[in-house]
Formats: structure tokens, sequence, C-alpha cells
């Protein structure tokens, strides 16, 4: 089958070849793909700074954030069939520590999991691939069209879902949420934040009115762009800030985000920073305000299983409740042949997706 490649460690080295085919075991499903979703992650991986192929193999298959449609069902297995749209979780148990073995292997302790399409197995931008089932989430067909956006989902849901879960310690009553990035996985939280009750303001590099701010309009958010208001006089502009959820992929912007919560309140670091940037922050000023404040700061990363579950009920809940806005997010849609377009120039799209079939 055709697959995109790199060599993890060598700049530049994606590229188009023949793969072995997968081979269904009776325990497993066969899936095809239909497109995978593009992230910074994988462009780190082709910049050579981060990723692992599988053992035995100088390749890794590009690809975590995947949508694709069962082809064949192994003699052993119940629950599934031919033409059912899936997405496979990311992450695979290192079988060995606590959290793995009890389910739990987004919080993995030994270091040893693996990440399809990222740390030791191959990932999804390939024509097919086999999975056990218990790492499938089917997708109902209202959420379809939506479904390679999942994955970053799935992120999402975990980062919201441990925030209320460490603000059990405390009687909390969240009112306003502050979404910092207004990229798939900003507007993804904004969507769950609205959905959970919770003001939503959404705070962006891009001016008022652009399609990022609209999007987030139409999904009742209130959008800031920091051209017109430094982050940390966010505060003075809109209240307390009770949750805060970084996605900006900058470490400037999550030193200052230290500094906006209400007493009480927690931030979420979702942005994984590749690089070596250092500079001077506060830090006293930081520390006595988080220690007075009884704030939280936490980095949250992947997610479980049922994460992906919580993702796929919102999907269903959100498109209903705003029609065609999550659309809106996948905004390039390329032929995987000309994945190679992304790498060089990102343009100023939201997602974009490389279309496999
Ligand atoms: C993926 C996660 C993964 C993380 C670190 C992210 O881009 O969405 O599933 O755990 O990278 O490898």
């Amino acid at each position: 089958m055709k697959a995109i490649v790199v060599k993890p460690g060598e700049k530049d080295s994606i590229h188009l070849r023949d793969m072995p085919d997968p081979q269904l075991r009776p325990n497993q499903v066969a899936v095809k793909m239909l497109r995978v979703g593009l992230c910074g992650t994988d462009g780190e991986i082709n910049q050579g700074l981060y990723g692992q192929a599988p053992p035995n193999s100088e390749f890794l298959i590009l690809g975590h954030e995947n949508f694709g449609v069962v082809e064949e069902v192994g003699k052993k297995v119940k629950g599934f069939r031919a033409g059912d749209f899936v997405v496979a979780t990311v992450r695979r148990p290192c079988g060995k520590c606590w959290n793995c073995t009890h389910g739990e292997n987004d919080v993995c302790t030994s270091g040893e999991y693996t990440e399809r399409g990222i740390k030791g197995q191959h990932g999804y931008m390939a024509q097919y691939y086999v999975e056990d089932p218990r790492f499938l989430n089917k997708i109902s067909k209202p959420a379809a069209e939506i479904g390679v956006l999942l994955e970053p989902m799935s992120v999402v849901q975990k980062g919201i879902d441990h925030s209320f879960r460490l603000q059990a310690r405390l009687a909390w009553k969240p009112r306003t949420a502050v979404i910092l990035g207004a990229g798939p996985i900003g507007l993804l939280a904004a969507a769950v934040t609205r959905l959970r009750g919770l003001r939503t303001v959404v705070v962006g590099r891009e001016p008022a009115g652009d399609h990022r701010a609209q999007i987030a309009q139409k999904m009742k958010c209130e959008y800031f762009s920091v051209e017109n208001i430094p982050l940390t006089d966010m505060p003075k502009h809109i209240g307390p800030i009770d949750l805060a959820i970084e996605a900006t992929g900058s470490s400037t912007v999550v030193f200052a985000a230290m500094q906006i919560l209400a007493p009480n309140g927690v931030l979420c670091l979702l942005s994984v920073t590749g690089g070596y940037k250092t500079q001077p922050v506060p830090t006293d000023q930081i520390n006595q305000k988080l220690v007075l404040g009884n704030n939280v700061v936490f980095g949250s990363v992947n997610a479980n299983p049922r994460h992906f579950q919580m993702g796929v009920k919102d999907f269903v809940t959100l498109q209903k409740k705003y029609p065609g806005v999550l659309r809106q997010l996948i905004t390039d849609r390329l032929p995987w042949a000309e994945h190679k377009k992304w790498f060089t120039e990102r343009g100023v799209g939201i997602k974009s997706t490389l279309e496999i079939s």
C-alpha cells in the first residue's frame, strides 16, 4: 500500500512510498483511511525534532489525527461492521506500569508507551491500518463530517475533564473560561466550555473580524485580540477568570496566563512547545499570585479512551446546537499526494487535512 513516511531524526524526510500491507488477524479490524488531520506535532517530526520509528523499521508512517471506514472485521471481533466510520486512539499502553494496566495509558509512568504516527508505531497516513477494536471509536453519521477532529477533541476533553476533577478538592462554581489561542484546539475547547455552561472568552492573535473570531462568536463566545489588549490586562476587561486553557503553542503566553487567574482559578496547559526558548519572567509576582489565589496550573497531554467517547457524544450535541460550525474548522483539504505543501507553507487556515480516499 501507499503511505506517507518520515525518517525520524532527519529534517524534511517526508515522502510517499510503498509500504507492506498490514495483515488482518482474527481479533482485529481492518480500516480504510479516508482522511488525516495535520498538526504541529507532525511538523516537528518532519523537522527531525521528535518521533520514533517502530522497532526494525527505518521509516515511520506519519499521522495521528485519523478518520476511516471499516473495511473488514476479523472472525473473533464483535460489535463492528464493514462501513462503520471509526477513529482510533493514538497511545498504546506500555503493559508495565499500574496506570497502563488499568486502562489509563494517557498517564503512563514508565514512558514506554507507544503512539501511532508519533512514537514507536506506524500512524495513519496510509491506505489501510489494522487495529484491536479496544482502540477504535465508532462515529455516528451526523458527526462523520467532523470525525477527523475527534483526536484533537479528545485532548481538549481530557484537559477540561481534569480541570473539573482537580477542583473537586473544593467548592468550585466556575463562571468564566478563557481560551488562549484560536487554533483547532482552542476553538474545540471553546465549544466544550460552552456546552459545560461557561461564559467563554477566546483570546487570539488574529484581529476581531477574522474567520477564527467569527467561528467563536457563532458558538456564543466573546473574542478578544491581543493586538488590542495585553493578556495580563484581560481580568480588567472581562472580570474574574475561573478557568484558562492555554493552546497557543507559545511558552511566553503560558507564564503570562499564570498572572490572570481569579482566586481558585485553574490554568490547563495543552501546548507541547518544542524548542529551547529562555526569557526573564516576574517569578516572585507569579508565585505570590498563585499561592494567595489557591490556583492550580497543570499540564495535560494525550487522552484516555473515555475522553474519545466524551468527544463523540459532544460532537453530536454540538452539531445540533451550532449546525455546520465545527465543520468550518477544516479550512484546507489537500489531496494526500500534495502533502509537502503543508509542511513547507502553512498558510492562514485553521485545520488542514490530507484526503486519502
Ligand atoms: C497528540 C497527542 C500526543 C502528543 C505527544 C499530540 O500532538 O495529539 O495524542 O500524546 O502529541 O506526542
